[in-house]
């Protein structure tokens, strides 16, 4: 930004990013849709913390929230389906300086990506990792995802959903090194904020699993959470995530937990009867894995030719 000096002469100012300074193209989820809620809020964090957007990517899979990319004004990567993640290690290996964001859904995360998903969360990579999880294949059309409840008809079980669910939160709590574990919904936007904004300002990869509204093909399912909110489990403490009187008066039943205890936050995650929302796991001193894999990533072309040719050389006979 410039500005004209009482002598005539130009002064640079430093840059100010408002919101529209993240804003991509027009988003075109349908109306109702939570993936709506969750970019916003992205784009809060990125205007609060005043990050270049220019130093920030975006990358998804495939899937509704995969178009995450378009609709954020950084740079993005809409890649393949499940491939989200091993994108952003890559990303994140080669440009450490990098802010990455991933975007993917239920889908694309926990079945066809399951693979990256375990592995990823192991390399801790500082990243943000938003999982939009709709109960449902909403891009290709209401098939049954790994995580549709028993009894959701869908177009691949037309008569309901036969099995249960997955468990996000019991495998990521259960992966080698995961660092930080938190579960939100898209209909409380300070809640949303708060957590996205932990997430973003945590050291590894930030898992976040958004219970995310498909009103098209998955109506009832936040429905019926929508409807009662009794069955939410609000956690609270001091080394969480904040919240404040209007978010208390949303989850009526609220419960002290400290995100250093793995023990209790399995507890909370098997839990059937109570869906624990806010920071369930966190470890800040997890080791990252680009601390050891982007290095060199400051050496000219010629001095990575010469590496390339020594390692080569080595296997000369
Ligand atoms: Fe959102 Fe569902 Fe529409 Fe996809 S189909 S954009 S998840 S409401």
């Amino acid at each position: 930004m410039l500005g004209l000096k009482a002598d005539w002469s130009l002064e640079v100012f430093e840059r100010y990013f408002t919101i529209g300074d993240y804003a991509g193209g027009e988003a075109r989820w349908c109306p109702g849709c939570g993936d709506h809620g969750v970019l916003t809020a992205a784009q809060r964090v990125l205007r609060d913390e005043q990050q270049k957007p220019e130093l920030s990517v975006c990358v998804s899979g495939i899937g509704c929230s995969s178009r995450m990319p378009h609709y954020l004004g950084t740079y993005g990567f809409h890649g393949l389906h499940g491939r989200a993640l091993p994108l952003a290690c890559g990303i994140k290996s080669r440009r450490p300086d990098l802010d990455v964001w991933v975007a993917t859904g239920d889908g694309d995360c926990f079945s066809i990506g399951t693979a990256h998903w375990i592995h990823a969360l192991r390399y801790n990579m500082n990243m943000t990792l938003m999982v939009f999880d709709n109960a449902i294949y909403g891009l290709t059309k209401a098939q049954t995802s790994p995580t549709s409840p028993i009894g959701l008809k869908t177009s691949t079980h037309p008569f309901g959903a036969i099995i249960n669910p997955h468990n996000p939160l019991t495998v990521t709590l259960g992966i080698t090194n995961v660092s930080f574990v938190a579960q939100v919904v898209d209909w409380n936007p300070p809640l949303l904020y708060e957590t996205l904004k932990a997430a973003y300002q945590h050291r590894g990869t930030g898992f976040v699993r958004i219970i995310q509204r498909c009103p098209v093909y998955a109506e009832k399912v936040s429905k019926e959470l929508q409807a009662d909110p009794s069955r939410f489990l609000l956690l609270e403490h001091e080394k969480g995530i904040p919240v404040d009187p209007s978010v208390q008066r949303q989850f009526p039943q609220r419960t002290e937990h400290d995100p250093s205890d793995l023990t209790r936050a399995f507890q909370l995650a098997t839990d059937q009867s109570k869906i624990p929302v806010g920071l369930i796991y966190h470890n800040p001193v997890a080791p990252c894995y680009e601390d050891l894999s982007s290095q060199g990533s400051e050496m000219t072309p010629q001095e990575r030719l010469e590496r390339f040719e020594a390692v080569l050389d080595r296997s000369t006979i």
